[in-house]
């Protein structure tokens, strides 16, 4: 039984010529201009350093940066650099890839509170060290934990939120 009325393309009336067909590669580069608070930020992680803005008004330290304080809607350009340690705010253990595929060792998001930082403000990133199944992740992994970024060598980092490897454990 036919789903729909009309006649169906086949490859063959595609490839042979029966109907008017083309075929072209999509090019479709495009470039993504981070801004100048984040791109100051990425530039920060390529030096191995997490960097903060500071509010004159409410003198918040705000980590990811940004130009403007949501609370004071003020400009923002004082620049501060943070420690690269933290505190586990929430986590999330997935065994799931971003393209839905199942994963066997889990990886495990958190959203770090940067030391230094006002509190609240963090960063979304991995935490790594943590085991590679579910009891052992739970195990040790806890809301309120100190963590530490691990960092890629100087001569690998490139500017981007993956020049800190993943946060790890520490005392
Ligand atoms: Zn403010």
């Amino acid at each position: 039984m036919e789903p729909f009325a009309g006649t169906s393309l086949t490859d063959q009336a595609l490839t042979q010529g029966e109907v008017l067909a083309t075929q072209w590669r999509v090019k479709a580069d495009y470039a993504w201009d981070t801004g100048v608070a984040v791109g100051r930020f990425m530039a920060g992680l390529k030096e191995g350093k997490i960097l903060g803005v500071q509010c004159s008004e409410c003198n918040r330290t705000l980590i990811p940066p940004r130009a403007f304080c949501e609370l004071c809607f003020r400009p923002i350009n004082r620049w501060v650099e943070l420690r690269d340690t933290g505190v586990i705010n929430t986590f999330s253990v997935s065994f799931v890839n971003w393209d839905a595929t199942r994963r066997e060792i889990p990886e495990v998001p958190a959203v770090i509170e940067i030391d230094a930082a006002s509190p609240g403000m963090g960063i979304l990133h991995l935490l790594g060290e943590v085991g590679d199944n579910l009891d052992s992740v739970l195990a040790k992994v806890s809301i309120g934990k100190k963590v530490q970024a691990v960092w890629k060598p100087s001569e690998e980092r490139e500017g981007s939120i993956t020049d800190i490897r993943y946060f790890k454990l520490i005392d």
